[in-house]
């Protein structure tokens, strides 16, 4: 299972990944958020969230 992964230069810090998120993996770091990869299930909810295309899922492996 790969963690979502959150791109700083396209979050805008709106949390709506936050308010989406079933298990309390992301916080706020600053002016972006941030994926905790360890409580992080790959659900997708927070990429289905985001509306600045913030959110990287499996292609995170190669990142
Ligand atoms: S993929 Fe799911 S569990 Fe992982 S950070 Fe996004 S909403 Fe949370
Ligand atoms: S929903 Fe997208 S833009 Fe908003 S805080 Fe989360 S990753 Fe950043």
């Amino acid at each position: 299972m790969i963690p979502a992964r959150i791109e700083r230069a396209r979050c805008v810090a709106c949390r709506r990944c936050v308010a989406a998120c079933p298990e309390g993996a992301i916080s706020v770091d600053g002016d972006a958020c941030v994926v905790d990869p360890l409580r992080c299930v790959a659900c997708g909810r927070c990429f289905a969230a985001c509306r600045t295309d913030a959110v990287r899922l499996a292609e995170a492996a190669g990142a």
